[in-house]
């Protein structure tokens, strides 16, 4: 086999055997096949796509690139979720507990925020002490001991993924739906997953867009899950404006503890319920969605997902004592409410500026290794669709520095469109594939 010929046929639109992308993925991930010829082919499957199939075929052989976790002596099924990424997207902190403390064992590799989209780990580093670097051992034996953990992704799950990725990164492969449904599902293969609920993010603040793509993108990876003889469903839910109120890291923490305790927004409380509902069905937690949607509430209600988020926090050696007075977590130096300029309806709030604003801020970072200010933030008030008076507080700035601060100020301002006549409110999710 000749991974020329590999590229040949993809790139005259011929089907990839099993054979072919195993021997690519294999001899890219070992340095064999050089970067040209692995650009050349992402390339070729960017323009001309892949069958479902050969999309699951390159899932596992990713997968197999690295060790794969198995988690049958753990668990009695591996449930895990994974969201495409958002602002404002602090969904695992409360739904891992709450289906934690509905019997459901979740272990989860987490990721950090790039660019405008926000990371769980930096938002549970917020807590000084905690750990996200556990090794497989720890993994393991945390998961079946304590039924929860929250770490990030040891480096050697799907090891041929985090070398196309960066190929990807500089040779304008990264939109291609076969190659973010295969690297997403590889990582989640490699990490023992048997079911996953796919939260993909549709919207202005999301990597797809559109409605159209984001169903194209669940429906691969659903099938790529039947395929592998996994179960997986996908929710397409909204990113045109962010999630909740809070962006930016102990903010989103603090806001993701109010929720635990049955204060938090309600749009990011309905979007967790529902989230847990479709994971405690596929756990076999819970027969149907609305006896998980009782389960999920009443674990907040009676305080037992605020004690598991507690108890995760306290074996990664995170200091408790901030999940119990989260006031003690980092505060900017300046906050302030910045005044509506106008009256009328929101008729936008454009979820992507205002996850740039908070980058610039200093809550995400703009390069991989780059460090975080966990303090700063924005806090933004509204949804599309309500009726804001001028001088009401639009939103507030969490900022370090004077100039920070007026930067941003003027980003959100921007951010937010108004009409005067009425305006839906956005809903906060588009369908079900399953
Ligand atoms: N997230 C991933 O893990 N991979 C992609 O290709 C895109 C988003």
């Amino acid at each position: 086999m000749k991974a020329v010929d590999i590229i040949i046929k993809k790139r005259d639109h011929q089907l990839l055997t099993r054979d072919e992308i195993e021997y690519f993925v294999k001899g890219y991930t070992a340095g064999e096949i050089p970067d040209y010829q692995a650009a050349a082919w992402a390339m070729a499957v960017q323009l001309n796509g892949m069958t479902e199939q050969e999309t699951t075929d390159l899932t596992l052989a990713m997968a197999h690139s690295g060790e794969i976790l198995d988690l049958s002596h753990a668990v009695s099924i591996a449930v895990d979720k994974h969201s495409t990424g958002g602002v404002g997207d602090k969904t695992t902190l409360v739904v891992e507990p709450t289906v934690a403390a509905c019997g459901l064992a979740v272990g989860k590799m987490s990721g950090r925020g790039l660019g405008f989209s926000g990371g769980t780990l930096d938002k549970m580093e917020a807590i000084p002490g905690y750990r996200t670097n556990l090794s497989t051992e720890e993994f393991i034996s945390q998961l079946a001991q304590y039924q929860l953990v929250l770490t990030g992704q040891s480096a050697d799950l799907a090891p041929a993924d985090g070398k196309l990725y960066a190929l990807r990164d500089v040779t304008g492969t990264v939109p291609s739906i076969p190659l973010i449904a295969s690297s997403i599902m590889s990582k989640k293969i490699a990490g023992g997953a048997q079911a996953i609920v796919l939260d993909v993010k549709v919207g202005k603040g999301a990597f797809m867009e559109t409605e159209m793509e984001a169903r194209k993108l669940a429906e691969l990876m659903v099938a790529i899950a039947r395929l592998s003889g996994r179960e997986a469903v996908g929710l397409l839910s909204d990113m045109n404006q962010p999630l909740g109120n809070a962006v930016g890291n102990a903010l989103e923490l603090k806001e993701a503890l109010a929720t635990l305790q049955g204060q938090g927004p309600q749009d990011f409380y309905e979007h967790c319920m529902q989230v847990a509902s479709h994971m405690l069905v596929l756990g076999k937690t819970a027969p149907n969605l609305a006896e998980g949607r009782r389960m999920a509430e009443a674990a907040l209600t009676d305080g037992a997902a605020l004690a598991k988020f507690r108890t995760l926090v306290d074996i990664q050696g995170g200091d408790v004592r901030y999940v119990d007075e989260p006031a003690l977590l980092p505060l900017a130096q300046i906050i302030a409410d910045i005044p509506a300029p106008q009256s009328g309806y929101l008729s936008e709030i454009n979820a992507r500026e205002i996850g740039e604003a908070s980058v610039d801020l200093g809550a995400g970072r703009a390069k991989k290794g780059e460090a975080i200010d966990p303090a700063v933030g924005l806090i933004i008030y509204h949804k599309v669709g309500d009726y804001v008076e001028k001088g009401q507080p639009l939103f507030a700035v969490h900022a370090n520095t004077p100039a920070r601060f007026d930067q941003a100020k003027v980003r959100v301002l921007s951010a937010h469109h108004f009409t005067t006549t009425p305006v839906k409110a956005l809903p906060l999710f588009y369908g079900v594939v399953a």
